[in-house]
């Protein structure tokens, strides 16, 4: 017997899944699904369903699963280097990926940890030391932007301004500042994207101008702050915070672990704005999903600020895992793929294909600020349904796709090398999961639990 429920049932006796209330899943509120197999954009369960993967399993799978251009490299590097640690080591793989991650970036020595989170921390470490190391030491606080996302461990958490994640552990957390977001879906009367940017950019410089002294950064999401619920804003915002961090020297940390390769339609978002970060945090997308990696890369000022005789101001941070050649060549692998099949160009058209397809959708009565930009569409769903993300992942999965509202923000983020039909049977299926949720709204005197925001 090998079927879902006995994976299910051994799974839910063994694993503790991330993110996640274990009760919902043993009540099964919340179907688990054992996945046995992956191609291209499918899941495949162990009863011989398939599920379309339209969130890209969380948002890090850039060109479909088991791509054989990737699972060659890592084949290929399997039978030279596995591994081998990188404090006084070096190795093709992660000298070609840094010099690469250099030209793509215009920024250079590239510092690697295994998760975004990690790359978060790496970054406000960086920052910090940085500003100790130029005679700054009072340079040590943070600034995120309100609903910003950077991760879970504990630094990373204390620039991440979602309460639901990080109110139990506020006692182990030093709470960065939080400034206006500028999100697009917040305008007022008579504004477009563009004033609201310009409002919170107007904030973020009463805040630096008052406490510029004490900070070290800020750290953004540019263009999309995607586990916020894909909230977009205009590029003029990135413009407005590049000039101002560089007005009261404070450091321009861009979170591109969910943005970054090509999900925004540029390689990097901020290039949308065309500005330069002093950090940029890299991850997901970059193994093309296959291998967690994550890069954080900084300019030369920087990484000058570290370069001395005394050790204790290097910067003296590691995981054993540090550049892993296996990770790095599915990382090199990928970049390759960007290149090879014109990525971007295509995915252009991908888009404009899956717009007009999810047309019904944004034009569904309940559908408020319905958006997009490059590989992400979102929609807000006006509902009275307090649980609406988990009842609606559940018509979805009965559809045959993972899709995986936040709250009340229903989103498709899927992987690059979707097709035509795929994009119909999503399209499709994601307007029938939303009338089957919505067609529950009168019954619904039974929900009582609230929607994690967990997406
Ligand atoms: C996912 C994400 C992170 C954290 O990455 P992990 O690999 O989950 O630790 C950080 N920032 C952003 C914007 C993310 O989307």
């Amino acid at each position: 017997m090998s079927g879902n429920d006995d994976w299910r049932r051994r799974s839910l006796a063994a694993v503790w899944h991330p993110c996640t209330q274990m009760k919902l899943h043993a009540e099964s509120a919340q179907p688990l699904i054992p996945v046995a197999r992956a191609e291209g954009v499918w899941l495949h369960d162990y009863d011989g369903r398939r599920y379309l993967d339209a969130i890209s399993s969380w948002w890090v799978n850039l060109f479909g699963h088991n791509h054989p251009a990737i699972r060659d490299a890592l084949a290929d590097q399997l039978q030279r280097l596995d591994h081998v640690m990188l404090a006084g080591f070096s190795h093709a793989p992660v000298v070609e990926l840094s010099e690469r991650l250099a030209a793509l970036t215009g920024l250079g020595h590239a510092f690697y940890g295994s998760d975004g989170a990690s790359a978060t921390e790496i970054a406000l470490k960086m920052s910090l030391h940085h500003w100790r190391n130029a005679g700054q030491p009072r340079k040590n606080a943070f600034v995120g932007v309100a609903g910003g996302y950077h991760g879970e461990t504990v630094g990373a958490l204390a620039v991440t301004d979602i309460a639901l994640f990080r109110e139990a552990y506020a006692p182990m957390l030093r709470l960065a500042a939080t400034v206006a977001s500028p999100d697009a879906r917040g305008a007022l009367a008579g504004e477009d994207a563009a004033a609201v940017a310009e409002r919170a950019a107007a904030a973020l410089e009463d805040w630096l101008a008052q406490h510029h002294e004490e900070t070290a950064a800020l750290i953004v999401e540019p263009l999309v702050q995607c586990a916020a619920g894909m909230a977009m804003h205009d590029a003029a915002y990135l413009r407005r915070a590049r000039a101002l961090c560089d007005r009261y020297r404070v450091h321009l940390v861009l979170d591109e672990i969910a943005v970054g390769f090509g999900r925004t339609g540029a390689m990097f978002a901020h290039q949308q704005a065309g500005i330069r970060p002093d950090f940029i945090c890299l991850s997901k997308g970059l193994t093309g999903g296959t291998l967690p990696l994550s890069a954080v890369l900084t300019t030369d000022a920087v990484y000058a600020a570290f370069y001395d005789d005394t050790l204790a101001r290097g910067f003296l941070h590691s995981h054993s895992y540090t550049g892993n050649p296996l990770a790095c060549r599915a990382a090199l692998a990928t970049l390759d793929l960007f290149d090879s099949t014109d990525a971007l160009r295509g995915n252009a058209a991908t888009a404009a294909a899956l717009t007009a397809q999810f047309e019904p959708l944004s034009r569904h009565p309940r559908v408020r600020h319905a958006r997009h930009l490059g590989m992400i569409w979102a929609w807000d769903v006006e509902t009275t349904l307090p649980d609406f993300a988990r009842r609606y992942a559940r018509h979805a999965l009965a559809q045959g796709l993972v899709l995986r509202p936040i709250g009340h923000t229903l989103y498709a983020m899927p992987p690059y090398v979707i097709g035509d039909d795929e994009g119909d049977i999503l399209a499709r299926g994601a307007l029938a999961a939303l009338e089957a949720t919505l067609a529950e709204e009168g019954a619904a005197g039974i929900a009582s639990t609230h929607d994690a925001v967990a997406p």
